[in-house]
């Protein structure tokens, strides 16, 4: 069990490696700002580097978990202070369609923007693998089938360890961390459960419908932080990369406590924190309509040298664009529901 920061952190951990290891990347899939390129395009390349000069030759395999089943917008009875006590306000981004093609799907969409920075890495280190797996293509493997029924039926044993490895109230009577999405009207509100013969009913609190059927038949939404255990144990992740926003939450901890509490039948992955991007003054972040993406040549730069969790971003922006982008506000391609 081990973690790292930054780039003094990054150095460590590259000489722990030995260039053949799993490593874990995860994004919603709606939008690609220069928060998520530090993650999944400059630390990656940056950590290759410094193998490199320790002649550790980088064969690494990169799985980029693209978060479908993640919930388009937020909803819960206090989202800024219980992040434990939240659910989707209407759907998943699975279930959603591109504001600006409405024939295309949001997540082939984004997927393929993503697909196409990440791959990036390959034109300076083409031996390594890169990956992309959806939630949706998990859905049947025994460890996420298993994790997601457990957490269906048990999400008030899942509020007890959130609540005691973060610093946020987490009042168990709103505790809910996945559900099924109605067959119906395709909405993610509902009451779901699981019978004794391990098939799932859900009753729609939207369209007022009510499903029985195998487990396999229904979509679902699934909450990051569980969701994380069956992507390591099914792929034998050796490291992970995620925000530092991730660790203010407590994350490691609870991530260790629920792979106990899921049986995880692999060794816990070292993780490494990455700082978190901030422009004029509030964190990057698509849900949050603050999202920005400067060339990566000079993120890798401006990443570099800074050795802190919080990387400012106001200073790299020219002038005239910054102030159209806070005119403008964020792109339409933002999961509006
Ligand atoms: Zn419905």
């Amino acid at each position: 069990m081990q973690k790292f920061h930054n780039i003094s952190g990054l150095k460590n951990l590259a000489k722990e490696l030995k260039g053949n290891e799993n490593i874990y990347l995860g994004i919603r899939p709606y939008g690609f700002h220069s928060g998520n390129a530090l993650v999944l395009y400059v630390y990656p390349l940056l950590l290759m580097k410094e193998m490199k000069k320790l002649g550790i030759e980088p064969k690494l395999n990169f799985f980029v978990f693209i978060n479908d089943y993640e919930q388009a917008k937020l909803d819960g009875p206090d989202l800024l202070n219980r992040p434990f006590n939240v659910h989707p306000k209407c759907t998943t981004l699975q279930q959603k369609m591109c504001v600006e093609f409405p024939d295309i799907p949001l997540v082939d969409y984004w997927q393929r923007v993503i697909e196409f920075y990440v791959k990036l890495l390959l034109n300076t280190f083409p031996k390594i693998n890169i990956k992309f797996v959806r939630n949706s293509e998990m859905k049947n493997y025994d460890v996420f089938k298993s994790a997601l029924i457990k957490t269906i039926k048990n999400p008030e044993e899942l509020a007890k360890i959130f609540k005691k490895y973060s610093k946020w109230k987490v009042p168990s009577q709103y505790a809910l961390y996945a559900s099924a999405v109605c067959p119906k009207c395709r909405m993610a509100r509902g009451f779901t459960e699981i019978t004794s013969k391990g098939n799932v009913t859900f009753q729609c609190s939207v369209c007022g419908s009510k499903h029985l059927s195998h487990y396999e038949d229904f979509d679902y939404w699934f909450y990051h932080k569980p969701l994380a255990v069956p992507r390591i144990e099914s792929f034998k992740i050796d490291l992970c990369i995620t925000g530092s926003d991730h660790h203010e939450e407590g994350d490691f901890e609870i991530r260790k406590a629920l792979m106990d509490y899921f049986n995880a039948k692999v060794p816990y992955p070292k993780t490494l924190y990455t700082p978190t991007v901030f422009l004029g003054g509030r964190k990057m972040g698509k849900s949050k309509g603050n999202a920005y993406t400067i060339k990566m040549s000079r993120l890798e730069k401006v990443a570099s040298k800074v050795d802190v969790d919080f990387l400012h971003l106001d200073g790299e922006v020219k002038r005239d664009k910054f102030l159209q982008y806070i005119n403008n506000g964020y792109n339409k391609n933002d999961g509006k529901q």
